[in-house]
Order: structure tokens, then sequence, then C-alpha cells
């Protein structure tokens, strides 16, 4: 990604996060921007495919992409 695109992005999402909680818990504290649908199976940086999640919710969420079949069914039991 160019210098440049990226800089305009990190200020986008500082203010979102600044007024935002988390999607999640409602933490205010820790929170993160989070692509509803991961950048890394193609989602995009469109503000519609952002939300905030705090640091907790994301590992959370992160670890349920990650997972194969048989894991996600266990994080599906444990919520
Ligand atoms: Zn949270």
């Amino acid at each position: 990604m160019e210098e440049k695109q990226k800089m305009k992005v990190s200020t986008r999402r500082r203010v979102f996060v600044a007024n935002s909680r988390c999607v999640s818990c409602g933490a205010t504290k820790d929170l993160q921007i989070d692509h509803i649908y991961p950048k890394s199976k193609g989602g995009s940086d469109i503000e519609g495919n952002l939300q905030v999640l705090c640091v907790k919710c994301n590992i959370k969420k992160g670890n349920k992409f990650e997972s194969n079949l048989s894991q996600l069914k266990m994080v599906a039991k444990s919520w």
C-alpha cells in the first residue's frame, strides 16, 4: 500500500475509534477497527465493512475466522 493512502486511512480510523465503542461488548477502551469481512478473505476498506471492536473481542473474532470447521463448532457451543 502507498504511504499516502495509509496515512489517510489511519486518520479516518482514529476518528472512527474515538467516537465509538465495541459493537460486541460496549467497551470504550482498547478499541480497534475491525473488518467485518476480513481483508485476508478479500474484504474491502469501505466504512460499511468496518466496525469497532475492543482488543478482546477482536482476538475472539480473529480466532474464529482462523479456525477450521471443528474449532468453529467449539466456539459456537461456548457462545
Ligand atoms: Zn468488546
